[in-house]
């Protein structure tokens, strides 16, 4: 791995971070996890992470280890009001990942990008929510964090983090 492990650089704009995470509801229910699999590895200050948790990685070394309890206002936000939509299967194009929480990229008013949710699958007709699946909910994060490593030009010019040593290429 080319990236830094010791605690000499800390995680700040335009540095990659790579940490373990395990997120739980309040319940103790696991959400997600990266437990048994790679970390995962982002560019700090692109909005790539949500508020709350990019907050709490600020200044963090490789090595450290700590929990954060981020509200919905500063992970997926409030739940919204919106009435659901149904639309049918075959309005989305042949190779959409057609799965429950899959998020589907629309336009809203004058083109702005508006995000909605797959909330549901019932024969022919899915329904679309305005909701992510986690809106309205508090995360509680165990981080671990593996590395750190300078942003290569291509990722800073990019916005993102070319996987774990930057070298992930990509069609863009
Ligand atoms: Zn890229």
């Amino acid at each position: 791995m080319s990236f830094s492990t010791g605690p000499e650089a800390v995680i700040a704009d335009g540095v990659v971070g790579v940490f373990h995470y395990h997120l739980t509801d309040d319940e103790g229910t696991v959400l997600d996890s990266t437990r048994g699999e790679d970390p995962m590895a982002y560019l700090h200050g692109r909005g790539a992470m949500i508020e709350g948790l990019e907050r709490a990685l600020t200044g963090r070394a490789a090595g450290e280890t700590f929990t954060v309890r981020v509200e919905a206002a500063d992970a997926y936000g409030a739940l919204v009001d919106a009435p659901e939509q149904k639309v049918r299967k075959n309005q989305f194009p042949k190779d959409f990942p057609i799965e429950v929480g899959q998020m589907v990229p629309l336009e809203g008013e004058g083109g702005a990008p508006l995000n909605v949710w797959i909330s549901e699958i019932k024969g022919a007709w899915v329904t679309l929510t305005r909701n992510h699946p986690l809106a309205g909910q508090a995360l509680n994060f165990e981080v671990h964090v593996v590395g750190t490593r300078p942003a290569s030009a291509d990722e800073l010019k990019h916005g993102h983090a070319h996987g774990l040593d930057g070298s992930h290429s990509h069609g863009h």
